[in-house]
């Protein structure tokens, strides 16, 4: 029903910069509408964050791009995401060949992921809870995306993070956050690459913002 709004906003993405060409098919494939509530669904092919309910956001589809590339997914590659929210950008790294791991420290979002990738077919492993403490059972990990905003970079993650493997993580203020690329060179040192400007809903954590 939305395919043409959805090569469309693939084309927008493509001539802003998303080049990845896994990513763009993903793009192409996964159906947005499907993570999005009836309410906004008709604004599920603009280039803007939407409302998930309970405070939270689906992302905006340029920045989940702008992410997804810096991550560099690659066919087999184990990546851990903090925040599954909708599950869209789960979505989107299994349909790139990865094998996804996922946290959501809210419970009803939790739950309304996990019928979701049920409903829709998709290989995620869920947990519930605080990912700023990663998944230790699983590590060390090829990738992680943390998809909400924090005040610095969890120490655990970096240490669940595979030698080479690469971390992207919004870090700033609650306001607004830089992306960070971090990419692991030896145990405990990362090479770090900034992308400036993104907004994203805080971290909520241990190792992230206090919830009041
Ligand atoms: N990747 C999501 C974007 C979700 S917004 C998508 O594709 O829709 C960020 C999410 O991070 C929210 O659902 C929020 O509840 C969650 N979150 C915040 N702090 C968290 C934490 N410490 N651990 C796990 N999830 C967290």
């Amino acid at each position: 029903m939305y395919k043409l709004q959805r090569l469309e906003l693939v084309e927008n993405l493509e001539k802003k910069g998303i080049t990845d060409i896994a990513l763009l098919k993903a793009l192409k494939e996964v159906q947005r509408e499907k993570f999005i509530p009836s309410g906004v669904r008709q604004h599920s092919y603009k280039d803007i964050a939407l409302p998930i309910g309970y405070g939270q956001t689906i992302s905006q589809p340029y920045t989940i791009g702008i992410m997804t590339q810096a991550l560099d997914v690659k066919e087999g590659n184990k990546v851990l995401e903090i925040g599954t929210g909708s599950g869209y950008q789960a979505a989107l790294l299994e349909k790139m060949g990865a094998k996804v791991y996922s946290i959501e420290r809210h419970f009803d979002i939790y739950n309304d992921a996990l019928n979701r990738f049920d409903k829709l077919g998709l290989r995620v492993h869920c947990k519930h809870g605080d990912g700023t403490i990663g998944w230790e059972e699983y590590a060390p990990f090829d990738k992680i995306i943390v998809t909400a905003g924090s005040p610095r970079v969890p120490d655990q993650l970096k240490k669940q993070l595979a030698l080479s493997g690469k971390m992207v993580i919004p870090v700033g203020d609650k306001f607004s956050q830089t992306l960070q690329v971090l990419t692991k060179i030896k145990d405990d040192e990362f090479e770090i690459e900034d992308i400036p400007e993104f907004a994203f809903v805080p971290l909520i954590g241990r190792e992230g913002w206090k919830d009041q």
